[in-house]
């Protein structure tokens, strides 16, 4: 274990912002000197926001419709992230046509996890430099915090390396995302409070509000979606089993599986990415196969590539 979850250097005085800073340079030090691994705080401002922001429900409180749109806006975003950002985005582990493309790019949008052109190339570089010191977020290499929050807070993080995704890079839609990545969020937020505040003066027995809406199906959703999302890059490579020997230190978790909708079985699909599934065994539960076996049923999806025979020989059942 190169970097501990607390590095020691972390200071026992100043402010919060600058033990903050601290940390993560803590985190990265050592692991390289280039300006590459250096947070751009101001980048961060909209990030940290984010998180304060949940705090709010000290004000606008909690109801059963709020909690219930919460869940459901992480389920079907979480699937957004999953089956389209990265099984058909990022590896092309399947077909589908033009425009539920662009529909599920867009929900993936409002993830807040920037536009489908940036995830896919960030992801694709990942797995041709799994945990070495060109992975962007290896666990093993730079350390828990920076594999979780800290890579995508840099100058260099920020752009899109168009280079890596060719193959899509010519649909202006896709382009138009990534471009105005802050659209799609400030729609479903806005959204959010006027379905909320019309709850509010419709049906005032329901308890919600505006206000409370935003907060629970924006804020609260997104931020726990991210923090589930990101346990792929910080503890899928640190805690768990592997089945293959890889050249990384990817791990099937259970756990890691559950939350993520099928992503935790990270070891099976650092062997074989290409495929649409990632539970190569049936009591490996993958919603999100289960969920592109449907689209399939209902011809909105295509072609869904399976699990060779090959790759079951090697595994070490
Ligand atoms: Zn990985
Ligand atoms: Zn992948």
């Amino acid at each position: 274990m190169n970097h501990p979850l607390f590095p020691q250097a972390l200071s026992k005085s100043g402010s919060l912002a600058q033990r903050v800073r601290q940390w993560f340079d803590a985190e990265s030090e050592g692991t390289t000197s280039s300006a590459s691994h250096r947070i751009d705080w101001v980048r961060a401002i909209p990030f940290v926001a984010m998180h304060l922001a949940c705090l709010g429900v000290i004000w606008v409180g909690t109801s059963t419709v709020a909690v219930v749109t919460a869940i459901a806006l992480y389920a079907i975003r979480m699937f957004a992230l999953t089956g389209f950002y990265h099984r058909y985005f990022s590896h092309r582990a399947f077909r589908t046509s033009r425009a539920v493309q662009f529909a599920f790019a867009l929900i993936g949008a409002s993830c807040v996890q920037r536009g489908p052109l940036w995830w896919a190339a960030h992801h694709r570089n990942h797995h041709r430099h799994a945990d070495t010191e060109l992975d962007p977020h290896s666990p093993t290499v730079y350390g828990f915090l920076w594999s979780h929050a800290g890579w995508f807070l840099t100058p260099e993080a920020f752009r899109t390396d168009l280079d890596r995704v060719t193959d899509l890079r010519d649909y202006p839609e896709l382009r138009w995302l990534d471009r105005y990545d802050i659209a799609i969020p400030v729609a479903l937020a806005l959204l959010l409070f006027g379905f909320g505040s019309l709850l509010h003066a419709l049906v005032p027995s329901w308890g919600t509000s505006g206000g409370q809406m935003l907060i629970w199906g924006f804020f609260i959703s997104t931020i726990v979606l991210f923090h589930a999302t990101v346990t792929i890059n910080s503890l899928a490579h640190r805690f768990g089993r592997r089945r293959f020997p890889t050249n990384d230190d990817s791990r099937n978790n259970t756990w890691l599986a559950l939350l993520t909708f099928g992503e935790g079985w990270h070891n099976n699909h650092h062997f074989y990415p290409g495929s649409a599934r990632q539970g190569f065994r049936w009591w490996e539960i993958d919603l999100t196969w289960y969920g592109l076996r449907l689209l399939a049923l209902l011809g909105l999806v295509w072609d869904l590539k399976p699990v060779p025979a090959w790759v079951h020989r090697k595994a070490e059942y």
